[in-house]
């Protein structure tokens, strides 16, 4: 079987699915075509794939492989894979169902990697937490960039400097490496979660808690993910959070519910509580923010408060991010490759089934029909 590995069809997207290591670890399974030019962003140029064993093609030899693996989706124009062939990256179909509704008509299997099951099994083929964890880290160093101050104390002759506080909303993949990351640089660092689970990991990673005194296990679905508060628990959360935010010199926020606009944390009233010259760096821009008046890859000054929205923090470290997709994608296609009858998804394998948005002309995922608005299961969509 031919794998194509695509050229990111963005200009600002830096990152390959596919590094050469990865080529390597595939080929006794898999003939590998790389599009040419497709991994020079993240540092892997077309001779370190011919070395791996891959051949460099056109896009269009890419598209007619068996399996094609991409960061971003594919092109409306079909530049997937063969019809009956396997189309995987991030499709992102609770968000927006129609995408792989009009690519799976085809015929083709896609595969969304944002919905890699959260098991242990599946763990080593999950592109979120690794990419998570690359954009924790960004968003700390961006932090501390932007800040007019200095994140660790410091005696000097000149005076003695008072470490930088930070504080960061939301306690999973990311909000923990960002965590970690402004320890390091050796700021005061505050965390907050609404899973009770998260306030041990905060401790861990060298940061104080922010204590939710009615903090319930229904804030946590069977999944492991945030459930999404009520506009009463929102209020109360946003009470809690005021006068931390106000004592805050750099808020990072990463609160997210999957498939759902990101829950409203911080007001614009709050960010105006911050010091002038204070930064805030919102990851959940993309689906609406954390933060009232942060936007989408713009930089929003908000009276005197930078406010920061990037949705490319990732492809900042091209190469490190790259090299962890890749990691994932191998794990992922050796296992559905030992599941699969050739090019026959096995339907009842675990992770191929969470993942399998469409297939054989059709969507079949029930979350995805549901925010299609073609059924209306609400136990499915309700997490
Ligand atoms: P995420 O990206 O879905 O959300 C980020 C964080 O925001 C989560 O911790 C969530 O609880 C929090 N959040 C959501 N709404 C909030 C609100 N209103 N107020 C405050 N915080 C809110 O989550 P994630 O980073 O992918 O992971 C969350 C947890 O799941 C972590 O503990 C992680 O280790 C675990 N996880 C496990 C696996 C696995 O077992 N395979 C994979 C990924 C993550």
């Amino acid at each position: 079987m031919l794998l194509g590995v695509r050229r990111e069809p963005a200009e600002s997207e830096r990152r390959v699915a596919l590094v050469p290591a990865g080529v390597e670890k595939l080929r006794d399974r898999l003939d590998v075509v790389v599009a040419s030019g497709a991994g020079l962003t993240a540092g892997f140029d077309d001779d370190a794939y011919k070395e791996a064993g891959a051949a460099i093609g056109t896009p269009d030899e890419v598209a007619a492989a068996d399996i094609a693996v991409g960061i971003a989706p594919e092109d409306a124009d079909g530049a997937g894979a063969k019809p009956d062939g396997w189309s995987i990256a991030l499709y992102n179909p609770l968000w927006d169902p129609s995408t792989v509704a009009t690519l799976g008509e085809a015929g083709r299997s896609i595969f969304s990697l944002d919905l890699v099951p959260r098991s242990t099994k599946a763990q080593s083929m999950d592109v979120l937490s690794s990419m998570a964890t690359i954009a924790g880290y960004e968003a700390a160093l961006l932090g501390a960039a932007r800040l007019p101050r200095l994140f660790p104390m410091m005696m000097t002759a000149a005076g003695t400097l008072t470490p930088a506080r930070v504080l960061v909303l939301g306690a999973g993949v990311a909000g923990l490496q960002a965590i970690a990351t402004a320890r390091r640089l050796g700021a005061v660092v505050w965390g907050y979660d609404i899973r009770p689970a998260a306030a041990e990991q905060i401790r861990s990673v060298g940061a104080k808690v922010v204590e939710e005194p009615e903090i319930s296990d229904e804030s946590e679905d069977a999944g492991g993910y945030a459930r999404e508060q009520t506009d009463d628990q929102g209020a109360r959360q946003r009470a809690l959070l005021s006068p931390h935010v106000a004592d805050a010199d750099v808020l990072i926020t990463t609160a997210a519910v999957p498939g759902r606009a990101s829950p409203l944390l911080v007001t614009g009233e709050m960010v105006a509580g911050m010091d002038r010259g204070s930064v805030v760096v919102d990851l959940a821009a993309e689906r609406g923010g954390n933060v009232e008046p942060s936007m989408a890859d713009e930089e929003v000054v908000h009276e005197g408060v930078v406010v920061l929205g990037p949705t490319d923090l990732p492809s900042r470290a091209a190469g490190h991010a790259s090299e962890m997709f890749s990691n994932n994608i191998v794990n992922l296609l050796t296992h559905l490759l030992e599941t699969a009858d050739g090019h026959q998804p096995d339907l009842d394998d675990e992770i191929t089934a969470a993942m399998l948005v469409a297939h054989g002309g059709a969507v079949r995922n029930e979350r995805v029909l549901e925010a299609l608005g073609v059924t209306g299961n609400e136990e499915e969509g309700g997490d």
